[in-house]
């Protein structure tokens, strides 16, 4: 097994699936579901890819935009 594929917390296997990302901005709460994640299935830590990570970006910038107190969206792939 590679080590790509190993966890360095707790030595468990990772797993791509996706979750729900959640950032608490100021004015903001943005709740993004189904954003694609590797998961590890023993300790339950995500890393997301970093296009996924700059999707993640654009997506919680156009939520706080709107200025609503609390956004839930689901996550999607932005040009
Ligand atoms: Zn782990």
């Amino acid at each position: 097994m590679s080590s790509k594929d190993t966890c360095p917390l707790c030595g468990g296997t990772k797993k791509s699936g996706t979750t729900t990302f959640t950032v608490d901005g100021k004015e903001t709460l943005v709740v993004i579901r189904n954003v694609p994640a590797i998961i590890c299935s023993l300790c339950g830590n995500e890393w997301l890819s970093d296009e996924v990570a700059a999707n993640v970006e654009n997506i919680v910038d156009e939520a706080k935009n709107k200025k609503h107190l609390f956004e839930v969206t689901q996550y999607s792939e932005v040009a």
